[in-house]
């Protein structure tokens, strides 16, 4: 047998359950169909059949789910941050142990291919090694002493929070979430993405096999204008953290805003690789093809726009076009696969459209620019040359594996492409002056830029966007202060005398 059949027969036997007994709901520890009985489909985008029939939640299995958090919540954010260390690295433990299934079942509701998705299981246990060790000092603050006081201040959880994640890479960014609201105590109700719901029960399950209380994290599955909506309007939900489009963050803004929800955004990108012609060409031409034929191009930090200084702009063109054309396109089980099929029929519609509209703005499709066979939602990396950043193909987040190419003519040249659209989630810099490099990062609108790198995730560092790409940070520290509240007391240190206003 190929390892392409082995894989795919391993991950039937993974699924099978799912089939038989369909993605239910968890709540406080419990299995569970929707209230209502009702179902939607996750369906594989490698030949669109049906993985399985998944819980339709809605406000009701909502409110469930919220009580059984706010019940939670009473013991979980009173243990010990040791403890909640201890219980979350047995569940990164437990993670690591079942990386194969995850994996695999990533793929086949996804169609992200194996060669990326083999890690995420592993990131997804080093989300929770990384954020377990910070527990036990998160609530810590500070001693402010002027000579009449002295302000002690201390972090407590916000309480019961909702995280909503999307389709793309689920199983790994509800890790990066769910992993530090747990640390900091908080209890939480996950709405996962209605295209990829399997690894959130998975994960859901896995945690509580390795020792975390029934209710502690609850899933809740649905559409997002239902289950996801109910989360963002209801009163027991302290904190939203989302991840997903620009648009949907804006709605849950507003839904939200009755509540005087806390909110936590990821959201889109339009991110430039801009690349000067003083730069190393070799790296920068396979970094900016990783960036966006990697994980099919349906990354929010993907480098969607090349922008290239005009001296080098057709032999880069050229280069990052001959890499598009010999990317394997395939089965995402396949080792050899780097891109697969696209998450759903209607996304694959979405990135086609781009096609026609490419080809009525009057750039060139240098490569790829095709759907590919019948069954599935396979696309082929595409390039876009002789492109002008006011193009919708420069402008919008195509979430394929699509890439915009943009001569420019000098620094400030790249500066006004590069922050001419409405995200600012990364930027990556190609140059091997220093004195430029400093200029660029300076002036560049974006929450994280890598200088000669792709994206290299380090869990201390913040992760987030400005403008229409997000509001807040994780990573280090900076995700407790979301999921925590300060809070400050105030001592006297020596005898006070208060005002006496009847004297
Ligand atoms: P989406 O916004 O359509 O959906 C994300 C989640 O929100 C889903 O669970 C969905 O059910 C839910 N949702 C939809 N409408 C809702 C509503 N009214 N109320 C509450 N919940 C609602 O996003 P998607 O298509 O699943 O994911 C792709 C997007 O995610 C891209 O824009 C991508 O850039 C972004 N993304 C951002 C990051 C980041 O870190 N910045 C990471 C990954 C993905």
């Amino acid at each position: 047998m190929s390892i392409l059949n082995e894989n795919i027969s391993r991950a039937e036997q993974y699924l099978e359950r799912f089939g038989q007994t369909g993605v239910l709901n968890h709540i406080a520890g419990k299995c569970q169909s929707a209230l209502s009985g009702d179902t939607i489909e996750t369906v594989s985008p490698v030949d669109l059949s049906t993985l399985a029939p998944v819980a339709r939640g809605t406000g009701a299995d909502i409110d469930l789910a919220v009580s059984a958090a706010q019940e939670a919540f009473l013991d979980w954010s009173k243990r010990s941050g040791k403890e909640r260390r201890a219980i979350l690295h047995r569940v990164a433990d437990a993670i690591e142990e079942r990386a194969e299934e995850i994996a695999f079942c990533e793929c086949m509701d996804t169609g992200q291919a194996l060669r990326f998705m083999s890690k995420a299981a592993l990131r997804g246990a080093a989300n929770f090694r990384f954020f377990a060790d910070q527990a036990p000092s998160a609530e810590d603050g500070a001693a402010l002493r002027t000579p009449e006081q002295m302000n002690v201040t201390s972090k407590r959880p916000i309480g019961p929070v909702g995280v909503i994640t999307p389709w793309n890479t689920p199983f790994m960014l509800s890790t990066w979430k769910i992993a530090p609201a747990l640390a900091a105590g908080c209890t939480v109700v996950h709405k996962p993405a209605e295209f990829s719901p399997i690894t959130a029960k998975l994960l859901v399950e896995i945690a509580e096999e390795a020792g975390l209380p029934p209710g502690v994290l609850n899933v809740v599955n649905g559409l997002g204008e239902e289950a996801g909506r109910a989360l963002t309007e209801h009163k027991g939900i302290k904190a939203i953290a989302f991840v997903g489009e620009s648009h949907t963050g804006s709605r849950i803004m507003a839904q939200g805003a009755a509540t005087l929800k806390r909110v936590h955004f990821e959201l889109g990108g339009k991110n430039p690789v801009i690349i000067f012609d003083d730069a190393d060409i070799d790296r920068a031409v396979e970094a900016a093809a990783f960036m966006i034929y990697s994980l099919n191009g349906e990354r929010c930090t993907s480098s969607s726009r090349l922008l290239v200084q005009d001296t080098i702009y057709d032999e880069v063109c050229e280069r990052v076009a001959d890499i598009a054309g010999r990317i394997k396109v395939g089965h995402p089980l396949d080792p050899e696969t780097v891109v697969g099929p696209l998450i759903h029929p209607e996304h694959e519609c979405k990135v086609l459209s781009y096609f026609d509209k490419a080809r009525a703005e009057g750039a060139t499709i240098a490569v790829g620019g095709d759907k590919i066979g019948d069954a599935g939602c396979y696309v082929s990396p595409t390039l876009f040359t002789h492109a002008k950043n006011d193009m919708v193909i420069a402008q919008e987040e195509i979430f394929g594996p699509v890439l915009t190419a943009i001569p420019f003519a000098d620094e400030q040249d790249a500066v006004s492409i590069a922050n001419d659209v409405p995200y600012g989630l990364a930027a990556y810099l190609w140059t091997n002056d220093l004195t430029r490099a400093i200029r660029m990062t300076d002036a560049l609108e974006a929450g994280m830029m890598w200088v000669n790198s792709e994206n290299i995730r380090h869990l201390p560092a913040p992760f987030g966007g400005v403008k229409a790409s997000g509001i807040g940070r994780d990573g280090g520290s900076w995700s407790f202060d979301f999921y925590m509240e300060t809070v400050n007391v105030c001592f006297p240190r020596k005898v006070h005398n208060p005002p006496n206003l009847a004297r």
